[in-house]
């Protein structure tokens, strides 16, 4: 079978030249696993059922049948990719376009948190691929004048798991009622849950299951560590470990946006440069916070678990467990970030006092004791004064900024919570003063 055999090509699995040529362009030496065990299913026009994760290469998988029949029977709305997350659904989109350059395909997305109407005219336009979180799609198919999908001939529920656990039924309910029968569908997830399995009842015919796991991969090129600390010493570890770190891709994980709000401002406060990403940031915000760390405009990302699952940032070096996550699955996709498409990658967990337990659940998941990273004390706590400061700093921005979003300036239209942006927060050696009030 073309799955087991490692050297298949896109070719031997009967992809045309010219989706051949554009994987060649994206550097896409070899297909992955899902892409060699789901393809020649697909382009046998059936419909698929994986279990792959983000980072498996799943988008490939489903993007390039798509495409390939896209070209057999060029149409209008062909395609509908329904996914969990806005961020997804634009690196889905990037990917087809990529994909689809030399066939002149057009994608579009459609999410909540942008504007109607100019979604409404990008419809109106009739992509060929159009990707959509399902709320707003709804939205559309019930407001937007000549708006339906009668012209679909492929489905893809992308992250279903996930796309269920947000809540998403009713509106992945209506969306099924009025998609045309005669059309091929691509479920994929990370897991198959009970809800999985009902929505593969209801929307799939006679589907193939295919299933990877990227688990044994990244354990082989991860190297994972811990660091046991007192709880009041995290801040100044943290700089700590980012100052041995230097020049590395980082994300930092905190446990609430808050704290990662407070981290980002405490680092750059320090003249690192950290960016947050969190869900109290506008969709705009986060889509340029992820677009700068992936430009590596931005070494250091300090993030909610907003970005723990699903997002391609392809070159994280590093992730650091800042608060360890109370979920101990979130911990897999957290370090799942970094170790990807072979890649060597790190990842440090902070345990404090009151972690422990969280951690041994955390080993026992994983299925193995992590080392401890090396770290001297005396080096770490000799930054103790400049991070305390910049603690202050990161305060007191914060306090600022509460009390101007109470007071908006006439004008100014903004509902994010505090956001560091180049102006608000300065390494301390050229600092603001601030206004005695
Ligand atoms: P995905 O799991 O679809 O989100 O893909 C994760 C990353 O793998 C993306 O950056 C893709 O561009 C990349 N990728 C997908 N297929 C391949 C392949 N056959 N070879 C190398 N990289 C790939």
């Amino acid at each position: 079978m073309a799955a087991e055999n490692p050297d298949a090509t896109f070719r031997s699995l009967g992809i045309v030249d010219v989706l051949c040529e554009a994987c060649d362009r994206l550097k896409w030496e070899k297909p992955t696993k899902i892409q060699r065990e789901a393809l020649p299913i697909a382009l046998e026009g059936k419909d698929v059922i994986g279990l792959a994760e983000t980072g498996s290469g799943k988008t490939g998988a489903f993007a390039l049948p798509i495409l390939q029949a896209l070209l057999e029977t060029p149409r209008r709305l062909f395609a509908l990719i329904l996914t969990p997350t806005r961020e997804l659904a634009f690196q889905i989109s990037e990917q087809f376009e990529a994909l689809g350059s030399g066939i002149g395909v057009s994608c579009a997305v459609v999410v909540g948190g942008m504007d109607m109407v100019s979604q409404a005219l990008m419809l109106a336009k009739k992509p060929h691929v159009l990707i959509a979180t399902p709320g707003r799609l709804v939205d559309h198919l019930e407001n937007t004048k000549g708006f339906n999908l009668r012209s679909l001939k492929y489905l893809v529920m992308d992250e279903a798991d996930r796309i269920l656990n947000m809540d998403f039924e009713v509106e992945v309910n209506k969306i099924l009622k009025i998609v045309p029968k005669d059309r091929r569908t691509y479920l994929f997830s990370a897991t198959m849950t009970k809800k999985v399995q009902k929505l593969q009842r209801a929307s799939l015919r006679e589907p193939v299951r295919v299933e990877v796991s990227t688990k044994y991969q990244t354990v082989e090129k991860l190297q994972q560590f811990y660091i046991f600390i007192p709880a009041k010493h995290k801040d100044c570890y943290l700089v700590s470990v980012l100052n041995e770190l230097a020049g590395s891709s980082v994300m930092v994980f905190c446990g609430t946006c808050n704290n990662t709000q407070r981290v980002a401002l405490m680092l750059r406060n320090l003249g690192f440069s950290a960016i947050p990403l969190h869900g109290q940031m506008s969709q705009l915000k986060r889509l340029g916070a992820l677009n700068k760390f992936k430009a590596k405009g931005q070494n250091i990302l300090v993030a909610t678990d907003v970005a723990s699952r699903g997002l391609d940032i392809p070159h994280v070096d590093v992730v650091l467990n800042f608060d360890i996550p109370t979920h101990s699955k979130d911990y897999i996709h957290r370090v799942g970030r970094t170790a990807r498409a072979g890649r060597a990658g790190k990842s440090i967990t902070f345990v404090t006092q009151y972690d422990v337990e969280l951690f041994q659940r955390i080993e026992q998941l994983i299925g193995k004791r992590l080392p401890k990273f090396p770290t001297t004390e005396e080096e770490v706590m000799a930054l103790a004064e400049r991070v305390a400061e910049a603690q202050r700093y990161a305060k007191m921005e914060i306090t600022d900024s509460e009390e101007s979003r109470k007071r908006p300036p006439p004008g100014r239209f903004d509902n994010d919570k505090v956001e560091v942006s180049e102006t608000n927060a300065k390494p301390i050696g050229n600092k603001r003063k601030r206004k005695k009030k």
